[in-house]
């Protein structure tokens, strides 16, 4: 679930309890990231109030949306494929309309509509509470394209529902956007600038979510410990506040704070979060509150100083360091993962054996690696030729998932012996027999299922480990239960 990109997740269309009173159906799949899995919920929660009822057959559906994904060429490629079997759908139903959202909207705009000739409506990730006047359009006969982004939109006001739940774990968006411009990256362009919503809003709804039976949160955005609330805006305005509104801001230790002992019994995780913008005070806040889970998914991209400028990432793999022995310091236990890039324009080898001297020095609990995709409008498309030969990129992203898995394995085998509290989530993919749930460093552990159900937190000793998976049996309730 903490994965960037969940491969299981990708293309999965959702479902909700349908309402009578809705006509219309709707089906919505949604690829890449997990904000937009939850975006996608949003969306569903606007059509809802719009007499649509969601659908999980295509063949059955009057709107089909796509949520979709730019961050490297074959998440698009993917897309692409899937408005080919729409097309098909199509033409047995001329009716049907489709539309795009997401990433991949903002960026090609009407281009869409001009090259794909499938597709009805456009919406980027800014602009779903036009949802209803864009499918008014569409259903009168004209394309419909809205990529407007927003200075202050954060849905702060739209309450999402809940697709495809466990029951036990949800998303809560906190920010939108991004300000970092790593050379590499799309988002910037996609998802525009960073703002962040209001922590009474946030509050409300985890509030709702521990009513509604859900005993764990991740706070989304692309970059979290950026969160900074002075009464709205974009994050870069933040100079121009007030007085009173620099005075009265919440940052993102604050609103860890006020999220933790809102919900004292709720687990609470985050991401993601940039190194450049993880302050001393957010690793204080996780050491000092107990449901604030011991998991920090922080992305580095590569080990070298050289490329980490070249990327505008703006630490050193010295500062970096320095982090994370701040964090083994103060939370000794604390769980960290990385993203990767190999084969950024120039990389050597020396480059990359810097990387795999990083990860060696921290030890990683999990990683997701990438070989290195250029972007169209990023500036390492504008300024930097893609010179790295497919086959090297290849080479290191094997080398380094192996080094990965050998440090995930040594990661799990430190678990072993001891009795942790677990979340059950559901039943383990591999034993019906068996749940599955995680511990707070987010290793997932399976453990007969005996009288225990979903929901439960239980204590359960972990007898033996493979490189992503705990073994054990349950001990009873924990005191969180
Ligand atoms: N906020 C995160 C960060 O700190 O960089 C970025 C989130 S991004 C949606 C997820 C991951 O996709 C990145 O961390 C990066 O490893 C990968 N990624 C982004 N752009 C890429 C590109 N052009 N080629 C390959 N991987 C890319």
């Amino acid at each position: 679930m903490e994965k960037i990109i969940d491969e299981s997740q990708q293309g999965s269309s959702l479902s909700l309890e349908n309402n009578e009173k809705n006509g219309r159906k709707l089906y919505i799949e949604s690829y890449g990231c997990q904000m937009n899995f939850s975006d996608s919920e949003i969306v569903a929660s606007i059509l809802a109030k719009e007499g649509f009822n969601t659908t999980q057959d295509l063949n059955d559906a009057d709107l089909v949306l796509v949520n979709t994904c730019s961050i490297r060429e074959k998440a698009e490629q993917t897309v692409r494929k899937r408005l080919e079997k729409f097309n098909a759908v199509k033409r047995t139903r001329p009716n049907m309309k489709v539309g795009v959202l997401g990433c991949m909207a903002e960026r090609l705009k009407s281009k869409f509509l001009e090259e794909e000739k499938i597709v009805d409506m456009v919406v980027g990730p800014d602009a779903y509470k036009d949802l209803p006047n864009l499918i008014q359009e569409i259903d009168e006969g004209r394309n419909a394209v809205n990529v407007i982004l927003s200075k202050d939109e954060t849905y702060g006001d739209v309450a999402p529902v809940r697709l495809n739940t466990n029951g036990v774990s949800a998303f809560v968006s906190i920010t939108r956007g991004c300000d970092n411009m790593c050379t590499f990256c799309v988002v910037p362009f996609t998802r525009g600038r960073e703002r962040s919503r209001d922590p009474q809003s946030i509050l409300e709804e985890v509030n709702d979510l521990w009513d509604r039976g859900f005993k764990e949160i991740t706070l989304l955005g692309q970059n979290v410990d950026s969160y900074l609330w002075y009464g709205g805006g974009l994050k870069k305005d933040f100079d121009k506040a007030t007085d009173m509104q620099k005075a009265t801001s919440v940052n993102f230790a604050g609103l860890l704070e006020l999220v933790a002992q809102a919900q004292p019994k709720m687990r609470i995780r985050f991401s993601t979060s940039n190194p450049q913008d993880m302050t001393l005070d957010v690793i204080e806040a996780m050491a000092k509150y107990r449901n604030i889970c011991k998991y920090i998914h922080l992305p580095v991209q590569s080990g070298s100083n050289r490329i980490l400028k070249a990327m505008n990432r703006l630490h050193t793999r010295e500062e970096y360091f320095e982090l994370i022995d701040n964090i083994k310091k103060l939370i000794p236990d604390c769980a960290i993962s990385q993203d990767m890039i190999t084969g950024f324009p120039t990389e050597t080898e020396e480059d990359h054996r810097d990387t795999l001297s990083l990860m060696e020095y921290v030890k990683y609990d999990f990683g997701f690696m990438f070989a290195y995709s250029e972007r169209p409008g990023t500036l390492a498309e504008r300024k930097m030729k893609d010179d790295i030969p497919e086959e090297t990129k290849k080479r290191r992203l094997t080398e380094i998932i192996y080094l990965q898995q050998k440090h995930s394995f040594y990661r799990t085998q430190q678990h072993v012996g001891k009795t942790e509290e677990i979340l059950i989530e559901g039943t383990s993919k591999k034993s019906d027999a068996h749940w599955m749930g995680r511990n707070s460093q987010n290793t997932v552990a399976v453990f007969p299922k005996e009288h225990y159900k979903v929901g439960d937190f239980v204590n359960v000793k972990i007898n033996e480990c493979t490189s992503a998976t705990l073994i054990g049996e349950a001990v009873g309730y924990s005191e969180n239960n």
